[in-house]
């Protein structure tokens, strides 16, 4: 059965229709492994009361191949009709005509806030002293900024207009230059603000950080702050600013504050146990969900959803690793703990702590694919065995 919206909120039945896309590349070997480490985790958790019926949706080479197209409408209305998907990650088709996969379903969708949690789990490599101080969530605004794809290139008829109305304003941009728009909206900064302040207080967090270079783009990335810190004053006296917190009691509080972006690199790798929420414009968002990742095992184990208002498409941050296609070797970490996300966002949330908890034992007892296992210098295990050691580690716990 479908999942279906009610006052506002999902309502999710018991047997719930959940749609994939399996995927290009790795994206076979790391789905079949996710699919089977969730399926074990909500048979231990809830017996035969509550299951996936995973419904396979086409896209990428396998849609290509049959309909000569990556993206087929019926892909795009059936995730809309249910709502939720899963998605492994899609080649890009070389060559011009079609759309992109991701830039399509976000419009349609209108998943606005692109959610990547980035946390230590013990025996993860990673470059920092203390890594156990990492445990972030980056809310990167996902419709707008340089992403929106305005872009002229040197010396067309759109770029020489461009450079002769600036010109009119007084100010003269060299010749021949391409040009790129960066618009930023009070809409759509306001409800990724929302959505990040509500995740906060939802779980738990103490602090939202917004991350911009307002200091140089006043009026794009300094009106994102303005409009965040507006948004969060709709919550009252619940958030506080960083500067008036001194002899607050701040028990269910959050507080917000803001870093300009090149600090806020810095920030993440010297003090990231003060760093909690992370509110981003699209590209900042980009650049520090990368970079926070590699502190704590790399994209190969870094999960995401893409989230609107009561839909949401969860999928790997990796890409295809089409070298790796089809040699039970790549790592499913990425999708597997998508997925988790996915369980948490329907608020199953047993099945998900159930699998982060096997997870780390399977690290712990350092049973982990090539990705990882290089750094640590220990055997890797293939795709398939990890998703059995994750299922034995369930089951004995
Ligand atoms: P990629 O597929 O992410 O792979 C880059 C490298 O990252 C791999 O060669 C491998 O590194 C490592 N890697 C990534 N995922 C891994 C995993 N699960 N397990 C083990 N190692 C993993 O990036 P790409 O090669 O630039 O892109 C390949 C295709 O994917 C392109 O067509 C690109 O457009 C597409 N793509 C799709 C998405 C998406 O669907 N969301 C995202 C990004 C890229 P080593 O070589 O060091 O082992």
């Amino acid at each position: 059965m479908k999942i279906s919206v009610e006052n506002n909120s999902l309502k999710v039945p018991d047997v719930v229709d959940i749609p994939f896309i399996e995927g290009d590349g790795i994206g076979p070997d790391i789905t079949r492994a996710t699919k089977k480490v969730i399926d074990e985790a909500l048979r231990v958790s809830y017996g035969n009361e509550r299951k996936f019926n995973w419904i396979e949706l086409l896209a990428g080479e396998k849609a290509i191949s049959k309909f000569n197209t990556p993206l087929p409408d019926d892909t795009v209305n059936k995730i809309t009709e249910y709502r939720i998907a899963l998605k492994g990650p899609l080649t890009t088709p070389v060559g011009g005509g079609f759309r992109s996969i991701n830039v399509t379903l976000r419009q349609k969708m209108d998943l606005y806030a692109n959610v990547r949690p980035v946390k230590y789990y013990p025996g993860l490599p990673s470059p920092l002293k203390s890594p156990e101080k990492v445990d972030m969530v980056v809310f990167r605004e996902n419709t707008e900024d340089v992403y929106m794809g305005i872009e002229f290139p040197s010396n067309s008829k759109e770029a020489e207009q461009v450079i002769e109305l600036m010109a009119k304003f007084g100010h003269p941009i060299r010749n021949g230059s391409g040009i790129g728009i960066k618009p930023i909206s009070k809409f759509a900064t306001t409800r990724i603000a929302k959505m990040a302040i509500d995740y906060a207080f939802e779980n738990g967090r103490k602090s939202v950080t917004i991350m911009h270079k307002g200091n140089i783009m006043k009026y794009t990335e300094g009106a994102f702050k303005e409009w965040s810190y507006e948004t969060s004053r709709q919550f009252g006296d619940r958030v506080v600013n960083e500067t008036e917190t001194a002899g607050k009691n701040m028990s269910g509080k959050i507080v917000i504050k803001d870093r300009i972006a090149d600090n806020m690199f810095q920030q993440i790798l010297l003090r990231p146990d003060e760093y909690d929420i992370l509110l981003c414009p699209n590209l900042n968002g980009d650049y520090i969900s990368d970079a926070l990742a590699a502190q704590v095992g790399g994209i190969g184990v870094a999960p995401s959803g893409n989230i609107g208002d009561n839909y949401a498409v969860f999928e790997a941050v990796h890409g295809s690793a089409p070298k790796y296609a089809n040699l039970d070797v790549a790592d499913p970490s990425s999708l597997l703990l998508s997925a988790v996300m996915m369980l948490r966002y329907i608020k199953w949330n047993e099945p998900a702590n159930l699998i982060e908890k096997a997870f780390v034992d399977t690290l712990r007892d350092k049973q982990v694919p090539q990705d990882l296992a290089r750094h640590l210098g220990i055997k890797a295990l293939k795709t398939s065995e990890f998703a059995e050691s994750i299922v034995q580690h369930m089951s004995a716990r």
